[in-house]
């Protein structure tokens, strides 16, 4: 890995201020817990004259419950978002997927709102500009062409955040402070399927908080595909959200990571709203997942294999949630 390159430090003290610079600064990149952003500079994946440090951003590093709603600030980090008690008890799937990132230690410093702002990544792209430069690049840097589709005009590098698919599969809003003031988004709209520009994030706008509905009775989980069993990028991630009544589903969410350019939630599950979980909702959960995704030789798993994981993931999470929801109720 390189030395970092020459940058000019700000820390305010508001996201105002925060926004603030960063329209005035356009080569700027806001930096949270540093974990994502610091590796890429370093390997010169991403270049900023300007650092606008959030950490002393008090307004977006608080967690309050608000009604029927959590809201996260993005400065949160996501050790305190697993920790926390109402997260562990009502939203099981957040504390799960927040758990799963990288390591003990990053978690300390990671945020929600970098988590959910990640790079996209490729094993094209994630690598030193020697290789790089041997692999005549790629089209998300330096290159014209997306070496896993080279006839695409689009970048397919895949999103590989473990938190977004949680906070899809439960029905978070985000909400944006830009120059013109606060906007508020379902997570949904927030990203976009291009490995170049995945995030619908102006490029003055910060991520302030997330918003999330604490529902009766629903249950939830995540599980990811990885290499090792910590430290390791989900090459497939999966978030589910059920809730039960009796032997009907009244509410099954599913989302996914890693196997797209943005995570995806999977749409037209409803139709399983009010029938039992049987054989034909587990096949309806596997076209659904076939539709909405799409890996691609991103990573050094092959695609064959995370095409096929991804739906075991699912319905295995389905399964037990659903077991568990008849213990629950
Ligand atoms: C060894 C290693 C293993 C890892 N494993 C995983 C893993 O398993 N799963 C996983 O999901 N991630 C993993 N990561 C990536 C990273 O640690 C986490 O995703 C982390 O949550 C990023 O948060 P951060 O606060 O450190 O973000 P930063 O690095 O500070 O920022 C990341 C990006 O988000 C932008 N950003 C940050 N906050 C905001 C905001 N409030 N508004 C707008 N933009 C913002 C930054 O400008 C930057 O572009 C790993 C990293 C390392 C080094």
């Amino acid at each position: 890995m390189g030395a970092l390159s020459e940058f000019r430090f700000f820390r305010p003290a508001s996201a105002a201020e925060a926004v603030r610079l960063r329209a005035e600064h356009p080569a700027s990149r806001f930096i949270a817990g540093g974990t994502d952003l610091l590796p890429n500079m370093r390997r010169g994946l991403v270049g900023a004259e300007v650092l606008i440090d959030l950490s002393a951003v008090d307004e977006i590093r608080d967690m309050r419950r608000d009604g029927d709603r959590l809201r996260i600030g993005a400065g949160v980090s996501l050790a305190a978002v697993a920790a926390d008690p109402l997260v562990r008890e009502r939203l099981p799937a957040l504390a799960e997927a927040a758990l799963a990132v990288a390591g003990p230690t990053h978690r300390v410093a990671a945020t929600l709102g970098g988590n959910l702002c990640l790079e996209t990544r490729c094993q094209y792209f994630n690598q030193s500009e020697h290789w790089r430069a041997a692999n005549q690049f790629c089209m998300k840097l330096d290159g014209d062409t997306c070496r896993v589709a080279p006839k695409s005009s689009r970048c397919y590098a895949a999103f590989s955040g473990d938190v977004a698919p949680a906070l899809l599969a439960l029905g978070a809003e985000v909400e944006l402070l830009g120059p013109q003031g606060v906007r508020r988004l379902p997570l949904t709209d927030f990203y976009v399927d291009d490995g170049m520009k995945w995030l619908a994030l102006g490029t003055d706008e910060l991520l302030v908080a997330v918003t999330v509905p604490l529902v009766e009775g629903r249950v939830g989980s995540y599980e990811k595909l990885r290499v090792r069993g910590a430290i390791d990028f989900p090459l497939a991630g999966v978030a589910v959200v059920l809730r039960r009544e009796g032997e009907a589903i009244a509410e099954v969410r599913i989302a996914c990571t890693g196997v797209s350019s943005r995570p995806e939630f999977l749409v037209g599950l409803d139709e399983l709203v009010g029938k039992p979980l049987d054989d034909a909702a587990f096949a309806a959960i596997e076209r659904a997942i076939k539709r909405g995704t799409q890996p691609m030789e991103t990573t050094l798993m092959s695609v064959p294999y995370r095409r096929r994981t991804t739906p075991v993931l699912a319905k295995r999470l389905v399964r037990r949630l659903w077991d568990e929801a008849n213990q629950g109720g």
